[in-house]
């Protein structure tokens, strides 16, 4: 399986794509985990790409072609992989496709996970991540048991920093002018596949079982 998956900040991707990798076991590649990591980690790369992030808007497409031909190329992508929050505009999605070709591992599937506008925000602005284990919570919908600490692991909890509701709103803005119209892409290439976004964790990810053809 090599999947793109895609949807509005907040939809569930990085939720959903992990279920696929306990289930599927084949790598989740997110761009904004890779960028998130360069910035904690204060890496040339990371300071460029943090002033684009705290902002809302997209990080150079230079920048995260680089991260993601690297990573396209290691073994552990033979198997397939899913992309998570990659590509967020056409530019980035005929690069893909591009360098996809050349290593004769094109996408198979485009999955369009949809979610009210509405909730969206709700979404964002609760959302909390361990900084252990990196499982997600959320302080309205799927809080922790443990407060502030992640049931899991027991590890802190933490608000992402472009989850402030400024951010959140630049970042949705930018989702509708620069990442929607990848969905006419994929379905112009005749891969794109919707599921609605909206329902608990697993009945969504029944739905994208069924989407995919996985189950
Ligand atoms: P995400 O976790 O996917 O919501 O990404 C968080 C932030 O990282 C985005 O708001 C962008 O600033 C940046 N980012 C992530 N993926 C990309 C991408 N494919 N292209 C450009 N910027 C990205």
């Amino acid at each position: 399986m090599r999947l793109v998956l895609l949807g509005a900040p907040g939809a569930g991707k990085g939720t959903q794509a992990k279920k696929l990798i306990d289930n599927f076991g084949i790598p989740q590649i997110s761009t904004g985990d890779i960028l998130r990591k360069n910035v904690a980690e204060g890496t040339p790369l990371g300071k460029e790409a943090k002033s684009y992030m705290d902002k809302g808007e997209l990080v150079p497409d230079k920048v995260v072609l680089g991260l993601i031909e690297d990573r396209l190329k290691q073994p552990d992508c033979r198997k397939g992989f899913i992309l998570d929050g990659f590509p967020r505009n056409t530019a980035q999605a005929e690069t893909l496709d591009g360098m996809l070709k050349k290593l004769n591992m094109p996408i198979d599937s485009a999955l369009s996970v949809e979610v009210p506008k509405d909730d969206l925000m709700k979404r964002l602005t609760g959302r909390r991540t361990c900084k252990s284990c990196q499982q997600m919570y959320n302080v309205y919908f799927s809080p922790s048991k443990k407060g502030g600490l992640c049931d899991k692991c027991g590890g802190e909890l933490f608000q992402r920093d472009d989850d402030k509701e400024e951010t959140i709103k630049r970042r949705l803005d930018v989702y509708d002018a620069q990442t929607a119209p990848l969905i006419d892409y994929y379905k112009k290439g005749g891969i794109l596949k919707s599921v609605s976004g909206t329902g608990s964790i697993d009945e969504i990810f029944g739905k994208v079982c069924t989407a995919l053809g996985l189950k």
